[in-house]
């Protein structure tokens, strides 16, 4: 069937905040949507089984970006894993379920948007994702409450010293997205049509207002008109670097200047984070002759909702004072009671679990920009030292905490080990190892200064019909996972588009 070629509303990418929003829109019955995703459905059986996560990524349903070379970690690229598909970043994540701090928010200082405004969006949000514990936790992940006193009831939260099982977005072990949540629900009641394996090359202006946009494809371009407007939902990085194709942003960042929005990728920023590897015999899943029998029962087991392939790699969390000075977390860890080889080999023999420290609120800034017709992301890390300072505390006080939590189950570290015991050391390690929780936000900041490109309002700044809503509008990261947050804003800019 031929989609038709004109909507009162398209919104670009089916991701976490695209599917909210444009679910948003239709049951508002604001007018016909489209919702336009470059890659394809996410009806394939590893989005669907938690741990199969670790083969979604590198898979032609991720778009494998590369950050430029950093300064900051010693001149290496590092991966940015985005989904491309429905569902999109939220179609390949661990399914961590936080929504951050309320001083995450008020701290955003922007109005519409402070905690008192955005908790009521996170509880219409929850009432459809009803994130929950995780059925079934590796006996390891269970013992993490012991630390700062938790009774295990309750998951971990970034505003306090706590540690435990997380909240997760599954519903029957399965992965339960914002696709399942918004999207398909809307698209079989409303006006909503889905349009997968179409890119969005560049928006269609015309006297400064978005009328549209451009599909690429083989052949001729397509133009698909939007009645009302057209909302960019494509992520921290598609969202941006659509408004640089459309010649949108800073001068020294498009060829063909259209409009000037100053903003236009500044203030790109994650979550710095660096890892520990433990391994000994029978501690966490792994590849061990003892462990054969488990892993051929794990189907079966899925089906149960337990074993290696219900989990989500990620099992639980701690956040914690870096410097353990007895102030408020700034660092996050999170706990995966999986070997993984730090060599990189995915299919390594052995037994073991990882923790990783990831610093709550950097302070560091990059850019996305294009250079010579090539995406350019400078993700920034460590440009701002005191990043690096709390990720090399954090990291020795991880070592400590994990023996307090693993007790007698504890297993030898084996990277970085001996190789980082003097703080020097382990400074040097951070730089060679560093990577980030996949967390890129702030591209198209919210604010009511002008120099921010998008509006409290979610009105993309200089450009009429045109709104942005997704991770890239958050001024600062959340204090722990962006998933949360990235529906939330999502659900929130479907009532100030409507409106
Ligand atoms: C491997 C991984 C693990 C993570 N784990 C967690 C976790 O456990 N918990 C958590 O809270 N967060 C996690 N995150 C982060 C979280 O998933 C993201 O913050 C969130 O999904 C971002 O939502 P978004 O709507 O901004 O962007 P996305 O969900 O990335 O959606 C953008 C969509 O736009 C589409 N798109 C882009 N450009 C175009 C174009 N030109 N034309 C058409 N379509 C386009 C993309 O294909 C994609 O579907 C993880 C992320 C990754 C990658």
């Amino acid at each position: 069937m031929t989609a038709p070629m004109a909507y009162d509303y398209i919104v670009v990418g089916a991701g976490s905040a695209g599917c909210a929003v444009a679910a948003g829109l239709a049951e508002r019955q604001a007018g016909s949507v489209a919702v336009i995703e470059a890659g394809p459905s996410d009806a394939h059986p590893f989005v669907k089984i938690p741990m199969a996560l670790m083969w979604l990524m590198g898979s032609r349903r991720d778009w494998r970006f590369k950050s430029a070379p950093m300064a900051g970690v010693n001149g290496r690229r590092i991966n940015i894993p985005r989904g491309r598909m429905v569902g999109g970043s939220g179609s390949i994540n661990s399914m961590v379920w936080f929504r951050g701090r309320a001083s995450d928010f008020d701290g955003w200082n922007v109005p519409g948007w402070s905690w008192a405004d955005v908790e009521p969006a996170f509880e219409e949000v929850e009432a459809k994702i009803t994130p929950n514990r995780l059925a079934a936790p590796h006996p390891l992940t269970d013992r993490l409450h012991r630390l700062f006193g938790g009774n295990g009831a309750a998951p971990p939260s970034p505003d306090y010293e706590s540690a435990g099982v997380c909240h997760f977005n599954m519903r029957n072990s399965r992965r339960w997205s914002a696709a399942d949540a918004f999207l398909r629900p809307a698209a079989s009641d409303h006006d909503l049509t889905v349009i997968t394996g179409r890119i969005v090359r560049r928006l269609h202006l015309d006297k400064g207002c978005a009328k549209g946009v451009i599909l690429g494809g083989a052949g001729e371009d397509t133009v698909i008109t939007a009645r009302k407007g057209v909302i960019l939902s494509a992520g921290a990085i598609g969202s941006p670097d659509l408004l640089l194709r459309s010649g949108i942003g800073p001068a020294d960042s498009v060829t063909q200047q259209t409009v000037v929005v100053d903003g236009v990728g500044q203030n790109l920023h994650d979550h710095p984070g660096c890892g520990m590897h433990f391994a000994g015999a029978e501690t966490g899943y792994g590849l061990t002759l003892k462990q054969a029998g488990q892993w051929l029962a794990a189907p079966l087991n899925l089906m149960r909702g337990r074993g290696p392939l219900a989990s989500p790699t990620v099992e639980g969390a701690a956040f914690f004072n870096a410097r353990g000075d007895g102030s408020d977390p700034d660092v996050q860890s999170h706990f995966i009671p999986f070997f993984m080889n730090h060599a990189g080999h995915r299919y390594a023999p052995g037994s073991g679990y990882f923790a990783d420290v990831c610093v709550c609120r950097p302070k560091s800034r990059g850019r996305l920009m294009r250079r010579n017709g090539q995406l350019h992301i400078d993700l920034g890390l460590f440009k701002d030292e005191a990043d690096l300072d709390t990720l090399t505390h954090g990291l020795f006080r991880l070592r400590s905490l994990m023996a307090d939590a693993m007790g007698d189950a504890a297993a030898p570290e084996v990277y970085p080990a001996g190789a980082a015991t003097s703080h020097d050391d382990m400074r040097a390690h951070v730089r060679a190892n560093a990577g980030t929780a996949y967390h890129p936000v702030g591209t198209l900041r919210m604010g009511t200064d002008p120099d921010a490109p998008v509006t409290p309002t979610c009105d993309v700044r200089g450009v009429g019909s045109l709104w942005a809503a997704d991770a890239s509008l958050m001024p600062a990261v959340t204090s722990a996972n962006t998933n949360a947050p990235a529906m939330m804003i999502g659900h929130r800019a479907a009532s100030f588009i409507a409106a």
